[in-house]
């Protein structure tokens, strides 16, 4: 059998792109290394609203809306932020991806599930199983995306690690907590996200010299109220350079984390996987349609460069906030009102993620076929 496209990677941009080429008439298989597409999960699985507004997530998989925010400095001074409407909601993310990937079953995409891809050539995959022969290949694999590399596209070269446990809620609160604390998360935050459900405590920071596991240690002992046993840890690679620029050719293209679709600043790339994999879809279903290379070029990092501008910055800038002194004197500048109001507007502005990409042209594509009767 030769499928028009063999995607790699069943996180949220393999799955939702697969569910969109199957629905577009393409033969599709989604190959996995992982024997299921529910654990483990790496994401701590925040959705800003955006995501949630724009995109048909089924509503049972999200957990009940947040729109409290504080943030902490190392000495625990805090600032609270509030918004107009809820902003965030953590995902059930195993939920979520057995449900995108029964949407793939509809759309008669074939699951390849503990199939390691080892290389790519012309004719497809070489994997852990075999052969799998296909005439266009997506890497969704992640942030250090092994297609990327084979494909000759560009590779991600600023990245975060991050790790985290779901624990038990710690009170019926609806909050986000920050801690910019670079001794606990140098470059980034530390964070106890609870939505009276279910709650996630976790670190995230440059590697060099930092060791994640302990952090979190230390984080879970300096928190003032206690914290139940972790039911679940989770943790990954995290993308911080902004979207590449040369990521698709005659033979395939990334998406989400291997084209980094993160944003630099918040690191979230939930929204950037969806939004940029709508784009994706579109793009390969007319350049496998038509067979003309030109369309390929809608399809490129560069599109979205000067919007990652900003955020790049303002990475740079967390960056370099290297102690817990000038930490403090950061925060003690976030209380005036003009950078108080930036850190609303990162939060709670609509343009705070991933730009808008022509996700209305991606869904009009072509008529999706007919659903498979269920089994
Ligand atoms: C600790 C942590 C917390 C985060 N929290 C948030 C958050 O709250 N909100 C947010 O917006 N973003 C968050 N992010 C970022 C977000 O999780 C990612 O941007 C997003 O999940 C990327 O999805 P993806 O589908 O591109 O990649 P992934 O979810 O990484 O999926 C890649 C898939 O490829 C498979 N794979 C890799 N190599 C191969 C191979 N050779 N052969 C076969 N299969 C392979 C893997 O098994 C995996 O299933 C977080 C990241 C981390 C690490």
């Amino acid at each position: 059998m030769r499928y028009d496209v063999a995607v790699v990677g069943a996180g949220l941009a393999g799955l939702q792109c697969a569910q969109l080429l199957g629905g577009n008439g393409l033969r599709v298989v989604l190959v996995d290394r992982k024997a299921s597409v529910a654990a483990p999960v790496q994401t701590t699985g925040i959705f800003v609203r955006k995501t949630w507004e724009d995109f048909p997530l089924p509503d049972e998989q999200l957990g009940p809306g947040i729109r409290d925010v504080v943030l902490y400095s190392p000495s625990r001074r805090a600032i609270a932020l509030r918004a107009k409407q809820d902003e965030f909601r953590i995902g059930r993310m195993g939920w979520l991806y057995l449900y995108l990937l029964e949407q793939c079953a509809r759309a008669h995409v074939e699951w390849m599930p503990e199939t390691r891809v080892i290389r790519c050539d012309a004719r497809g995959l070489f994997t852990s199983r075999g052969r799998v022969d296909a005439r266009f290949v997506v890497g969704a694999d992640g942030a250090r995306s092994l297609i990327a590399q084979q494909l000759g596209l560009d590779r991600n070269r600023e990245l975060l690690v991050g790790i985290e446990e779901v624990v038990p809620p710690i009170s019926r609160e609806r909050v986000l907590h920050c801690f910019l604390d670079p001794e606990l998360a140098p470059g980034y935050i530390a964070w106890l996200a609870n939505d009276g459900e279910e709650a996630h405590l976790g670190v995230a920071g440059y590697r060099i010299g930092w060791d994640p596991a302990k952090a979190l240690r230390a984080f879970r002992h300096t928190l003032p109220f206690p914290i139940g046993r972790a039911i679940e840890h989770r943790g990954g690679w995290i993308p911080v350079n902004g979207v590449l620029r040369n990521i698709a050719n005659a033979r395939g293209l990334v998406i989400g984390d291997a084209a980094g679709a993160v944003s630099p600043l918040t690191a979230g790339g939930l929204d950037g996987a969806l939004r940029l994999t709508a784009l994706a879809a579109d793009v390969i279903t007319s350049y496998l349609d038509r067979g003309d290379a030109d369309v390929l070029r809608e399809y490129s990092g560069a599109r979205f460069h000067a919007r990652f501008m900003a955020r790049r910055w303002m990475r740079r800038a967390i960056r370099a906030v290297a102690t817990p002194r000038l930490a403090e004197v950061a925060f003690t500048m976030l209380r005036t009102p003009p950078l108080r109001a930036l850190a609303e507007h990162v939060f709670f502005s609509r343009g705070g993620s991933f730009p808008d990409v022509s996700v209305s042209a991606a869904r009009s594509s072509r008529p999706a076929a007919a659903p498979a009767p269920s089994a």
